[in-house]
C-alpha cells in the first residue's frame, strides 16, 4: 500500500493535538537536537544495542538534521524555533490518524511534524521525514499564509525526491501522468489549490501529489532551483501567487501549465 504524506487544516491539528496529549502508552521518549524536539513512542524492546530506542531517536533526528541542512541550501529555509516531530507507532499512528484521510497516511503536518513510525530507520521514513519538514519550514516562514496544495504537496515531493538524489520525475511517473493526461483525470492546477489534499480519495490524491510534483519539478527543470528558491520567499513576501509568478517567471499559472502539460509524452 503506497503511504501519502502531507499537511492538513488547523482543524485536524487540533484533532491531532489531543490525540497526542493522550499519548500512545503514555511514554514518549524525548530527544533533541540543534532543531528539533524528538517524541517517539515505537513500540521498540531494547533502549541500547544496534535495534534499540537510542540508536533509532538519533537516526531520526541525523535525517532531520541533514534535511534542514539540504533544504536551507536549496530553498533557503532555515526555521529558528526547533521543530516538534512525533513518532508514533504504526498501530498507534492507524487508531488515532486513518480515519482522517480517506488515504493511508504516512505522516502529515499540523503544526507538529507527525509520522507513522517503525522500529528501523528505512528510506520510506526519511523520505516521509524529509517531506513534512518541508510543509514545517514553510509553516514557519508563513504561518498564516495558506499556500496551494499543488504547491506545498509539489515542494514536498520534489524536495524528498532530491534529498535521496532523485531529480527529475521517473519513467514510470511520467507515463502515469502521461496516460492520466490522455484519460482525462488530470485535474487543473487551479482546482488542486485547495489548502490540502486530504478530502481526496486514494486514487485521485496519488494522481494529484504526482502532478503537483510533476510542476515543480518542470518548473525546477526548466527555470532552475535558483528560480524555485526565489519563487518561494517572493511569494511568502508577496502573498499573492500571480504576482510572484509573474515577477519570477515571467508569466502566470495556467500558461506554465500548459507548457508543464506539453512536455509530457514519450521522451526517447
Ligand atoms: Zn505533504
Amino acid at each position: 500500500m503506497v503511504r501519502i504524506a502531507l499537511a492538513v487544516s488547523a482543524a485536524v491539528a487540533a484533532n491531532a493535538a489531543n490525540a497526542a496529549d493522550r499519548g500512545a502508552d503514555g511514554n514518549f521518549d524525548r530527544r533533541t537536537s540543534a532543531h528539533f524536539v524528538l517524541y517517539q513512542d515505537v513500540d521498540i524492546d531494547a533502549t541500547g544495542g544496534f535495534r534499540g530506542s537510542r540508536r533509532f531517536e538519533q537516526g531520526v533526528l541525523e535525517v532531520l538534521e541533514d534535511a534542514y541542512e539540504f533544504l536551507d541550501r536549496i530553498l533557503g529555509f532555515r526555521p529558528k524555533r526547533k521543530i516538534e516531530v512525533i513518532v508514533y507507532d504504526p498501530d498507534i499512528f492507524d487508531r488515532e490518524f486513518s480515519r482522517r484521510f480517506r488515504f493511508a497516511a504516512a505522516g502529515f503536518y499540523a503544526r507538529v511534524i507527525r509520522v507513522r513510525g517503525d522500529t528501523q530507520i528505512h528510506t520510506g521514513l526519511v523520505r516521509v521525514l524529509n517531506h513534512e519538514l518541508v510543509h514545517a519550514a514553510l509553516d514557519a516562514a508563513a504561518p498564516s499564509l495558506i499556500f496551494p496544495a499543488w504547491l506545498n504537496e509539489g515542494l514536498a515531493e520534489w524536495f524528498e525526491a532530491r534529498m535521496v538524489g532523485k531529480r527529475h520525475l521517473s519513467i514510470h511517473e511520467l507515463r502515469l501522468l502521461e496516460r492520466a493526461r490522455e484519460n482525462g483525470r488530470l485535474v487543473s492546477l487551479a482546482t488542486l489549490s485547495t489548502p490540502s489534499f486530504g478530502h481526496l480519495g486514494p486514487d485521485a490524491a496519488r494522481l494529484a501529489y504526482l502532478q503537483s510534483y510533476g510542476m515543480v519539478e518542470f518548473l525546477a527543470r526548466r527555470h532552475g532551483d535558483r528560480k524555485l528558491r526565489e519563487f518561494c520567499h517572493d511569494l511568502i513576501r508577496s502573498r499573492n501567487l500571480g504576482r510572484s509568478l509573474s515577477r519570477v517567471y515571467r508569466s502566470d499559472l495556467s500558461s506554465l501549465e500548459t507548457r508543464f502539460l506539453e512536455e509530457l509524452g514519450p521522451r526517447d
